[in-house]
């Protein structure tokens, strides 16, 4: 069962919206990989665990990871460890896009 935290409501990353000079951004393919993990965080699931606020999908390689409001933002992790920089929300209802080289959202 997915817990949710209660503290990290619905919070975005603050940011411009996309602007010009941002090549992650402009360069993610159309059609974005399918999700390795559906609705799961991968490295919490292997952890055993199931508490985080929200799911983020890398556009280099469909990993999903639990964003920065989650005690572990695995998320932010992938990044910094394989250095895909674009994800998307993979929360319903949400398509927002994210580059972590620039810190900007589209
Ligand atoms: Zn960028
Ligand atoms: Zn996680
Ligand atoms: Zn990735």
């Amino acid at each position: 069962m997915k817990k949710i935290l209660k503290r990290a409501a619905s919070r975005k990353p603050a940011a411009e919206p996309a602007a010009s000079g941002c090549a992650e951004l402009a360069n993610t393919p159309e059609q974005d990989p399918a999700a390795l993990t559906p609705g799961a965080c991968q490295e919490c699931a292997e952890l055993g665990e199931d508490t985080w606020s929200h799911l983020r999908i890398c556009l280099s390689c469909g990993h999903v990871g639990c964003c920065d409001s989650s005690p572990h933002q695995h998320a932010t992790n992938h990044f910094q460890e394989t250095g895909h920089p674009v994800m998307r929300s993979h929360e319903p209802g949400e398509s927002w896009r994210w580059c972590y080289v620039h810190n900007l959202m589209d």
